[in-house]
């Protein structure tokens, strides 16, 4: 039998389920693979390994005393530190939030915990969200598990390096693309459901409007799992919506015979590096063999999305991060007034990623700017958002690479935000619009790291991203297996 770190989520609640493997033997396996490979790959900022042995054995006895186990059993998660565990710390990787202890979980971690799954540990991320490569971590960095001197991508970048070695599912946050394009660098499934299809009480907020909470697996059906467990309304958050969560493993093999899959002319892939643009055609017509048809769509406010998204998560951003004050949460730093408290706190603790946001997005609210730039950019995404429902008129999803190329190297675009800022040109749209989202994995690029395909649906289409996903991952010649490799 292999090892219990190797099997996805779906193998392990059948053979939890069964006896014929317990919840602390699945969880020591995923603990002591991760322990050996942390030093190496630093995904994580805390691991929860008593917590979580008494979680496990907790799943165990409820086994053997008879009663049902939840659609996760013995699952062991690892959570981004942005997400709160009760007891445990939560720092959003800044220095603003050293020593700081949730008091409460938020609403996907009680989930998890009532469907049996096993929290695992924190993972690393750029601070408060904001980056894509893990680099703005106050605490280390995380490297990418296929070839250690690159990024794994951002902001969930310890997630992805966490699922791609030693843990079966994570959850992450994504705001502008943090889940699907860390998992197109790992190799592994990444999803950002509908807005409003997961709560997010409990996710420090980053920019709120366009904050997500979702899986990163090593399957799409572990994803769709993870999701079905997480997804629903929530008292606690007014934006999470109250429709009935379809089932979403219910459809997930049907195929694809005769969907319309749409990709957008102004998102010039052609002008991609060859190697990207080469994994891209091939999957294109991978998904024609599956029976899917191929249209040209336009969206002209495309081109606008990622300069769109970059004004509002700042302006969100500067207001959200007002409550880091060094009053309330996290590090003070002692001064004679409070004034000099506040401006000591804020400097010392933040980064300069995060500073950079706050006073960008300060700026662009302030009197006299506010129209031009909050102003315009809502009105852009509202565009956005109309053309995209148009072209959803003629086609059942829209495709695209989920990054413009593979994990770059460490240091590489730190000094230049906007080149960083670049790696986010096909997220960014899905996450303007609330879209659902996910990323496949596809192919290799150059140097033999994993690309990603992404698939973006209509708004609560969840289910039919999914069942693509499923399609393309099942059929394709390209898939790859980052156990394998990765080990
Ligand atoms: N890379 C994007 C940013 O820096 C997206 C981050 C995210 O989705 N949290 O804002």
């Amino acid at each position: 039998m292999t090892q219990p770190w190797r099997w996805g989520a779906e193998a392990i609640v059948r053979r939890v389920r069964s006896g014929e493997v317990s919840a602390l033997e699945v969880f020591e396996s995923c603990l002591t693979r991760s322990r050996e490979l942390e030093p190496n790959l630093g995904a994580y900022l805390d691991l929860a390994a008593d917590d979580g042995r008494q979680r496990a054995l907790a799943v165990d006895r409820k086994r053997r005393g008879g009663e049902r186990l939840g659609e996760l059993a013995g699952v062991p998660v690892a959570i981004k530190d942005n997400i709160s565990v009760a007891g445990r710390p939560l720092t959003c990787a800044s220095r603003i939030l050293r020593g700081f202890v949730a008091v409460e979980s938020a609403t996907v971690v009680e989930r998890l915990e009532a469907a049996d799954a096993v929290i695992f540990g924190k993972c690393n991320l750029d601070e408060f969200g904001m980056g894509s490569s893990c680099e703005s971590s106050a605490y280390q960095r995380t490297h990418n598990p296929w070839l250690h001197d690159r990024v794994p991508g951002g902001s969930s970048g310890g997630s992805a390096a966490a699922v791609a070695s030693g843990v079966p599912v994570a959850l992450g946050s994504d705001t502008g693309g943090s889940i699907r394009q860390p998992a197109a660098f790992c190799g592994v499934v990444g999803i950002k459901p509908t807005y409003g299809l997961v709560s997010r009480y409990g996710l420090v907020a980053f920019a709120s409007s366009t904050d997500h909470i979702g899986p990163l697996t090593r399957s799409v059906r572990d994803g769709a799992l993870t999701l079905g467990a997480i997804a629903g309304a929530d008292p606690r958050d007014a934006t999470c919506s109250h429709r009935p969560v379809a089932d979403l493993m219910a459809g997930l093999e049907e195929g694809i015979e005769g969907i319309r899959l749409g990709v957008a002319e102004e998102l010039e892939i052609d002008r991609l590096p060859a190697d990207v643009y080469d994994a891209w055609q091939r999957s294109l017509a991978a998904l024609e063999d599956l029976g899917a048809e191929i249209h040209s769509v336009s969206a002209p406010t495309l081109k606008a999305a990622t300069a769109c998204y970059y004004v509002l998560c700042c302006c969100e951003a500067s207001t959200n991060l007002a409550r880091f004050d060094g009053v309330r949460y996290g590090q003070r730093v002692p001064a004679e007034t409070v004034d000099e408290l506040l401006r000591a706190s804020r400097s010392q603790g933040f980064g300069d990623e995060v500073k950079r946001r706050i006073m960008l997005g300060t700026f662009a609210l302030s009197a006299g700017h506010y129209d031009d730039f909050y102003g315009r950019a809502e009105s852009v995404r509202q565009a956005l958002r109309r053309e995209l429902e148009q072209a959803f008129e003629r086609v059942d999803a829209l495709l695209a690479p989920t990054a413009p190329s593979g994990a770059f190297g460490f240091d590489e675009r730190t000094e230049d935000p906007i080149a960083m800022v670049l790696s986010d040109v096909y997220t960014t749209p899905a996450s303007l619009t609330g879209m659902p989202a996910i990323s496949v994995p596809n192919g290799r690029d150059a140097q033999g790291l994993p690309l990603g395909l992404q698939i973006i649906g209509p708004a609560f289409e969840d289910a039919t991203v999914l069942r693509i996903g499923r399609a393309f991952e099942h059929q394709s010649a390209w898939r790859i297996d980052p156990l394998e490799e990765a080990a």
